[in-house]
């Protein structure tokens, strides 16, 4: 496995594969690598012949009042726990390799990106899809791997990839819990043993809520009672929001039918906590 820390070093080397006929998949991550960016990277390295995982820590994806400075930083531990779930290549850009002094140019997602996370963090899509585009155009991979976890990110990067006639497949990978039913995520590391623990209900919340749904519930303000009355059995939990929307646009839903996203974010501390689940509704 290499480490490339340059753009135009990765871009040789991507140039170079596709002249040699390989397939390239991209895995992009913001490193502190567990079991959830892990599964990216074997689904990629069973599908590809060549893997790259990108670990970069993106600052335009931060607002000013959020985690940037103090996000985990693991890049030692980052590499071995690539290497074994079959990366070729790690790109591990600097921020100033990424956005030198005079950059000006962001791909800012329209209406897909102004709800859920969109509302909750301004200006966070404008820098997932800029850096999501520089990685398409660096990295030049036949197909990228996206988290479920993160649905609306993956939504927005499909909506790029779409609206920008993008020579490549996005593929969405299944959401990878704790054994105790919590989405993985790098910021489990601000989070003692009792809050983990705590954060169970989130996913009992959503679980609840497709059985509900299964046995023939349609009222969404009766869904997000009951998921907010689970929630709400562990203290200190707080709902920033649960939401239904529509799977492929993101429109908050009036009525539930259709591919349906349910999904939610709970705050333990400062930390948010994000999940979700999709259901098909007839
Ligand atoms: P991040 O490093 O948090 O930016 O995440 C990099 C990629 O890993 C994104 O596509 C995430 O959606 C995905 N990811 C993060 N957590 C999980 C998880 N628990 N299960 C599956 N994918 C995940």
């Amino acid at each position: 496995m290499q480490i490339i820390n340059t753009p135009k070093s990765m871009q040789k080397i991507a140039e170079s594969l596709r002249g040699k006929r390989k397939t390239i998949g991209l895995v992009p991550t913001m490193g502190a690598l567990h079991e959830g960016h892990l599964s990216l990277i074997k689904r990629s390295a069973m599908e590809n012949d060549i893997t790259v995982v990108s670990i970069f820590v993106n600052p335009t994806q931060f607002g000013p009042n959020e985690d940037f400075a103090r996000y985990p930083r693991a890049f030692k531990k980052d590499r071995l726990l690539a290497q074994k779930a079959g990366a070729d290549f790690i790109f591990h850009p600097t921020a100033s390799a990424m956005y030198p002094d005079n950059f000006q140019t962001f791909v800012i997602p329209d209406k897909i990106a102004d709800k859920l996370e969109g509302a909750a963090r301004p200006g966070h899509f404008k820098g997932v899809a800029t850096i999501c585009l520089k990685l398409f155009n660096i990295i030049k991979p036949h197909r990228a791997y996206f988290g479920q976890k993160d649905a609306q990110q993956l939504a927005v990067i499909r909506q790029m990839a779409r609206d920008f006639n993008l020579d490549l497949k996005i593929v969405g990978c299944p959401i990878v819990r704790t054994r105790t039913g919590v989405a993985l995520s790098s910021r489990h590391v601000y989070l003692s043993e009792s809050e983990l623990r705590k954060a169970t209900v989130i996913h009992k919340a959503l679980l609840a809520a497709r059985k509900e749904i299964n046995a023939g519930q349609r009222s969404i303000s009766k869904l997000r009672k009951l998921m907010a009355e689970i929630i709400g059995s562990e203290s200190g939990l707080y709902i920033e929001y649960i939401s239904f929307n529509r799977w492929d646009n993101l429109e908050e839903l009036r009525t539930l039918s259709g591919n349906t996203l349910i999904s939610l974010v709970v705050r333990i501390g400062k930390v948010r906590l994000l999940d979700n689940t999709l259901i098909r509704i007839r």
